[in-house]
């Protein structure tokens, strides 16, 4: 299975809630987001047997600022992807935003075992990405909801990774003040594709602004001008995400399949 199918193939097992019949031994990946928290478990060669997601708001800008809670949710879904599963799963890797040190770094680990899952591994997050993408050259956005990360590959060494606190959360908020709704609302308006041609006009300078904050990363850096560049992270679901961003980063940008996927499944890989 192609990076591309792996994606999808997990993404189905999280829509249908349904277990591939994979033989273990099985590695775990947990993303504790600030939009959501993502369970994955993948077989040994990184294959997707199952996975679950829970929306939730238990981290703020990459810090967990919710410990019990995120425990909680952890659990669940581990509870959740046991059963279907019919196993016990024992340990999982985490991931963290570049840059994340100190106690906020050693957070998401203490969040999954407090959950029953012992830490083997944490990660960058969009080092996680680029593991998913099987990516050894090349550039990996992540924008998830509360950050922006890259990570630059270079002959399948990590030469240079940044992170900024924007992301998906911005782009709610400017929707929630101009429709003058709340942020709940504005995360569904968000959400729902139907309406991504009308708040299009309302969130461009918002994608703007983040392909300026990716281009200022990599300022300086005329290295890695060829270099391919992946966009990941929910909030690249947005219809036209990848067209806008690209022209106002100045360069094309591939956008993968679920790209909300694309880092836990990396997560677990890791596992
Ligand atoms: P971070 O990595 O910043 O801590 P996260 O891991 O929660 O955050 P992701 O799960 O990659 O980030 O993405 C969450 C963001 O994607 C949220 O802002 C959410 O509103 C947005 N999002 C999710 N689904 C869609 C969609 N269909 N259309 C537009 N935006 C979406």
């Amino acid at each position: 299975m192609d990076a591309y199918e792996k994606i999808n193939q997990l993404y189905d097992l999280i829509e249908q809630g349904t277990v591939a019949d994979l033989p273990g031994p099985y590695k775990v990946g947990v993303d504790l987001g600030t939009a959501d928290v993502v369970l994955v478990v993948t077989d040994s060669d990184g294959n997707p047997v199952a996975g679950s997601l829970r929306w939730a708001e238990v981290v703020r800008d990459g810090l967990v600022v919710d410990f019990r809670g995120a425990t909680e949710i952890v659990e669940e879904l581990k509870k959740e992807v046991e059963e279907r599963m019919g196993v016990t799963l024992e340990q999982g890797a985490t991931a963290i935003p570049p840059g994340t040190v100190g106690r906020n770094a050693l957070a998401c680990s203490h969040v999954i075992a407090g959950a029953g899952l012992e830490p083997v591994c944490q990660v960058d997050e969009p080092v996680a990405a680029a593991k998913a993408l099987k990516i050894s050259h090349g550039i990996v956005v992540d924008i998830g909801g509360g950050t922006t990360g890259i990570a630059v590959l270079k002959n399948g060494e990590l030469v240079f990774t940044a992170d900024e606190p924007t992301g998906g959360t911005h782009i709610s908020l400017v929707l929630a003040g101009a429709y003058r709704i709340s942020f709940a609302e504005a995360e569904a308006l968000k959400k729902d594709c139907q309406s991504h041609c009308k708040i299009m006009p309302v969130i461009l300078p918002v994608i703007e602004k983040m392909a300026t904050v990716v281009k200022d990363m990599l300022a300086g850096r005329n290295e890695y001008h060829e270099y391919p560049v992946y966009v990941v992270g929910g909030t690249a679901y947005l219809t036209g995400f990848g067209a806008e961003f690209s022209k106002a980063f100045g360069r094309q940008v591939h956008v993968p399949p679920h790209p909300l996927l694309v880092t836990p499944l990396g997560i677990a890989l890791f596992g």
